[in-house]
């Protein structure tokens, strides 16, 4: 079968590979019938991520038609179309019983390499790295579905593709990410980073009742979308460089009451700040550039939330701690919990409330996926979401 594989940074090839098997009765295998590329995969494909390997099968988001089903799989058979979440969950432990999936104790089998370097290991992630687990990913033909009876939500025949897909991982990590605000009557939430997460964390602030949302980025079609699809005010951070003092304008001079990063380890930005991560980040002495999660800290409102979608890998320098200290800020980050959100939300997209497809900017080939990757970390061409079709 084809698949997209990780072969060094900047460089992912189709190749043709053995097609899945079942190799334990709770599998499930699946032919894709569309995929997805996040923003997530551009940490492998910048080469963030450690222990990665040349081969390695990428794709986290993804959907199908199941093909086979292990003889302890009862809740589905040949022929169900699903929704897979990125997190692999066992949906017994510790951790999974509290809604906690994508801290599942029972799914990454390198659980060691993770403790290492977190103290704790959390659940495995398909093609994501082999300290997350070194599972195949979905960015393929065919893919094995570990813990295929849990990890799974059964779409009905009339709702298209495009249409749920992003349930797999994007559209839940912007409402948690979101829902960690707390959101109150009349609370303004400000979101950095108008990329497929800031996208569904603007639209879920304002479905939890958040009265006014800002959102910041540079790319112009992004910010467009912002306004146009969730309904935000924008701020382009290169035409108004300082962003706090801006948006402590824009609020009446208190903040916003939460802020939300949906940038993460890769933040861009303007001046001395951005060249000082940079080089720390090209000498090793530090791994993630914490430019946009330094700015939430010191624009958010006294006693407000900061909340962390955007991926960290691990070390991160100058972090404002007093300023969050000395303002009683709330922190709340991580992987998202797809399993707990998926249903929730399948039930908001068929009643209209939020049409996912909406961000898709490009439909391709799974053999263009080499292109595709290069020019949506470009951000060339208008990419904002792209989804491949095997
Ligand atoms: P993306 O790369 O498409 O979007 C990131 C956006 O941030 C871009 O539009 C970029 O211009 C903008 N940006 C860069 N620097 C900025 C700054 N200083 N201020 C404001 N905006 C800035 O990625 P995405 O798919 O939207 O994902 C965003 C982040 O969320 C990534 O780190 C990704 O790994 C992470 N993520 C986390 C989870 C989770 O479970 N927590 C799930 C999916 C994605
Ligand atoms: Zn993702």
């Amino acid at each position: 079968m084809k698949a997209v594989c990780w072969f060094g940074k900047g460089d992912v090839r189709v190749e043709n590979v053995s097609e899945p098997k079942i190799i334990n009765p709770h599998d499930a295998i699946i032919k894709v019938s569309l995929t997805a590329i996040c923003g997530s995969d551009l940490h492998l494909y910048d080469g963030y991520m450690p222990t990665m390997e040349k081969g390695d099968i990428l794709g986290h988001e993804f959907m199908g038609e199941i093909v086979e089903v292990g003889r302890e799989v009862r809740n589905l058979k040949k022929g169900d179309r699903v929704v897979v979440p990125f997190p692999i969950s066992c949906g017994r432990c510790y951790f999974c019983q509290k809604d906690m999936w994508s801290l599942c104790d029972n799914t990454n089998p390198n659980a060691w390499m993770a403790e290492g370097m977190y103290g704790f290991a959390g659940a495995a992630i398909f093609g994501y790295s082999h300290l997350l687990g070194g599972y195949a990913g979905g960015q393929a033909e065919y893919v094995r579905v570990p813990f295929a009876d849990v990890g799974h939500v059964k779409i009905p025949a009339d709702l298209p593709d495009e249409k749920v897909l992003f349930l797999s991982d994007i559209l839940p990590t912007g409402y948690q990410a979101a829902e960690y605000c707390g959101i109150q009557p009349g609370d303004v939430v400000a979101v950095w980073g108008c990329g497929p997460v800031g996208q569904f964390a603007i639209k879920s602030a304002y479905l939890l009742g958040a009265e006014h949302v800002i959102a910041i980025d540079r790319i112009p079609e992004r910010l467009r979308l912002a306004e146009t699809f969730g309904g935000a005010e924008t701020l382009n951070y290169e035409e108004n460089e300082d962003v706090v003092e801006e948006l402590k304008q824009r609020t009446g001079g208190r903040g916003p009451d939460a802020c939300i990063d949906a940038v993460g380890l890769e933040a861009h930005g303007t001046g001395l700040g951005i060249m000082y991560d940079k080089v720390k980040q090209t000498l090793r002495l530090e791994t993630d550039r914490p430019y946009a999660l330094r700015q939430a800290i010191q624009a958010c409102c006294k006693g407000g939330t900061v909340s962390i979608p955007g991926v960290y890998a691990q070390f991160a320098d100058k972090f404002p701690i007093g300023s969050a200290f000395a303002k009683g800020l709330t922190f709340k980050m991580g992987q998202t919990h797809v399993h707990k959100y998926m249903r929730p939300l399948l039930e908001r997209i068929q009643k209209g409330e939020i049409d996912p497809s909406a961000i898709i900017s490009h439909r391709i080939r799974l053999d263009d996926a080499p292109i595709a990757y290069r020019k949506f970390r470009e951000k060339e061409d208008c990419h904002i979401k792209i989804v491949l079709k095997p």
